[in-house]
């Protein structure tokens, strides 16, 4: 990472403002990840969101989950879209064991061998001392 790059705070502190996905970033810094999920209708509810878009219902719960999972698809940018990212940059969807689906990274992963149904694994990265990112490696 460049000098440059350091002072570009990463986006997803952005969403760590967010009252509605804050137990999310919270569960990421004490790996233990938790996904919100509809205290009606079990829904996952990835994004994190105030209402369950399948009932209406306000209530949630988070719940840990795994880790595990598999890739479900991917992109790579040739140029990364924003400058706290390498280039290029790969994203990931990944489908959790327990069925939440979410937006992420791989580590240790190159582009070239991603498939779809691929198994992966939760780790964690301190972006800075406030944020901690949930990232994906091959499990074995
Ligand atoms: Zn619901």
């Amino acid at each position: 990472m460049t000098q440059e790059q350091a002072k570009v705070p990463h986006p997803a502190r952005w969403g760590v403002l967010y009252r509605s996905s804050g137990p999310l970033w919270d569960s990421a810094k004490e790996r233990n990840l938790k996904m919100q999920r509809c205290a009606s209708c079990q829904n996952w509810l990835m994004p994190p969101r105030p209402m369950c878009p399948n009932c209406q219902s306000m209530e949630s719960e988070w719940v840990a989950v795994s880790g595990e999972g598999t890739i479900c698809s991917w992109v790579t940018y040739a140029e990364a879209p924003h400058p706290a990212f390498d280039s290029p940059h790969t994203v990931v969807l990944v489908d959790l064991a327990e069925g939440p689906r979410v937006i992420s990274n791989v580590v240790g992963i190159d582009a070239d061998e991603l498939e779809v149904g691929l198994p992966v694994r939760v780790v964690y990265e301190d972006a800075d001392d406030v944020l901690t990112l949930f990232k994906f490696e091959r499990s074995a």
